[in-house]
């Protein structure tokens, strides 16, 4: 039967993991969750190839680490509702979870369904309503005895495409606009700017890189261990990380990408060192080599250097041309009789091997969104706005991003259980 009721204390706006959780955090019997989709968490049914990584081994300061500029804005969210809370709040549910030899957390039964259905549960149990296919389109702010019909402690008034709510508090947990196809298409952020606040520029993070006529394209699969990739912009070194590299076939990725791609931009080169040992080592290396065994293959002298054999011909060939194409080194020449020249493009190709980033993946692939409202303007300790009272906000539409490995889970749950909490605690002050 169609609920006629349209004033609520609390209304949450978005049905993902951050609006769940804060709806079962503020633990009343009268909140309303609207989603614009058919139902709730269709993100978090993907997250992990569906096996779902809700959050990562460590201790606070550790997990804090992980997060890009937000580590002093998270901090009371994820002491409020840490890791160790998380993982008993699905196990005392019934949900076991364990660590992979990654140290990610995941439900036993790798079933990221068990997660959402428990919030569901746990939301249903306190009370929570859910308007379901009913996108939220505008928020307006209730003056004072605006109106003789609204209700008296109304703070905001919630336009949906079917109808017209009221509420007293309000979280916006509408996620980011990343994988828009599964609802979070930045609605929040016009939502957010409409009631005073300022939105941090949304760009696409935790994603691949691409790379025009890539030359790495037959090697697409490879993966190599703890490879420093320095980013190079206007021939400027302005970072450098080490982590797992992977090879695809338009360009770069695994976790020394993914987790850093908010710090790289389209024309930026990026520099792959696969010798593992740094330019000046390998330089050393090959000068003594050249003096001491000279007769010495150079194929046979780069297995020595343990850089994968499928990856070697490529390294002796010039910047973005194919094995075997012209001025490639043959890699039977004696170490002797390499040129001023072949040993410079050896050095700089397995110590700073050049790729230059033709595109950062975009939406439809980024996993997550950096950027959103600007964490000066929330409370961290309550995740209240500072510009408007009663509006809260919880999950990936604030200005922070982790790392992949569940860090986005854990301050999806820890910032929306902030929310619901605070609001809880007004309600019974
Ligand atoms: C492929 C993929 C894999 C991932 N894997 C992991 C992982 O393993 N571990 C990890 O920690 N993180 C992972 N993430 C990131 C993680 O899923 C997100 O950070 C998290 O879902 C954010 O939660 P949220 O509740 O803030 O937003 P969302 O999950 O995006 O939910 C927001 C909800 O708001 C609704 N909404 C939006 N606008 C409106 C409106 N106007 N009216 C009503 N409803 C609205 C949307 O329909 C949506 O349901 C992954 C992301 C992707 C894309």
């Amino acid at each position: 039967m169609e609920d006629h009721r349209t004033h609520y204390p609390l209304i949450i706006i978005g049905g993902g993991p951050a609006g769940l959780m804060a709806a079962i955090s503020a633990d009343s019997s009268s909140t309303l969750l609207i989603e614009k989709g058919p139902k709730s968490g269709r993100k978090l049914l993907i997250t992990a190839a569906g096996q779902c990584n809700l959050t990562h081994r460590g201790t606070i300061p550790e997990l804090l680490e992980h997060y890009d500029k937000g580590e002093r804005f998270l901090r009371p969210a994820l002491y409020g509702f840490s890791n160790s809370e998380l993982i008993n709040f699905f196990e005392d549910r019934g949900v076991p979870t364990f660590f992979d030899e990654k140290d990610r957390c995941l439900p036993k039964s790798l079933s990221a369904r068990d997660i959402l259905n428990q919030l569901l549960l746990a939301a249903r149990e306190k009370g929570t309503d859910f308007h379901y296919n009913d996108r939220v389109l505008t928020i307006e702010m209730i003056g004072e005895g605006e109106n003789p019909d609204t209700p008296e402690t109304a703070r905001f008034r919630v336009i949906t495409k079917l109808r017209n709510y009221y509420c007293d508090s309000l979280i916006l947990a509408t996620g980011g606009k990343s994988y828009p196809k599964t609802g979070s298409t930045g609605d929040g952020y016009t939502l957010a700017q409409s009631l005073g606040h300022t939105i941090i520029e949304a760009r696409p993070a935790l994603t691949a890189v691409e790379s025009n006529n890539f030359a790495l394209t037959p090697l697409s699969g490879l993966s190599f261990d703890n490879i420093m990739v320095e980013i190079y912009r206007q021939d400027k070194m302005v970072h450098r990380f080490k982590d797992n590299l992977l090879i695809t076939h338009r360009g770069l990725s695994g976790p020394v990408i993914i987790n850093n791609s908010r710090s790289m931009k389209k024309g930026d080169e990026l520099r792959v060192d696969f010798s593992g040992i740094g330019r000046d080592e390998v330089t050393e290396k090959i000068k003594k080599a050249s003096a001491e065994e000279g007769k010495r293959a150079l194929g046979s002298f780069l297995k020595n250097l343990e850089i994968p054999r499928k990856i070697i011909p490529y390294l002796l060939s010039p910047g973005g041309s194919r094995p075997g194409d012209e001025g490639s080194i043959n890699p039977e020449k004696p170490l002797s009789q390499l040129t001023k020249q072949e040993r410079s493009l050896l050095i700089s190709h397995i110590s700073a091997y050049p790729v230059t980033i033709s595109r950062l993946q975009g939406w439809d692939s980024a996993m997550v969104t950096a950027g959103g409202v600007d964490t000066k303007e929330i409370n961290p300790k309550t995740m209240e706005s500072r510009v408007t009272e009663g509006l809260y906000f919880a999950g990936e539409i604030i200005d922070v991003d982790g790392d992949s490995g569940g860090y986005n889970l854990q301050a999806a749950f820890s910032t929306g259980w902030l929310a619901g909490n605070n609001i809880k605690r007004n309600r019974e002050s």
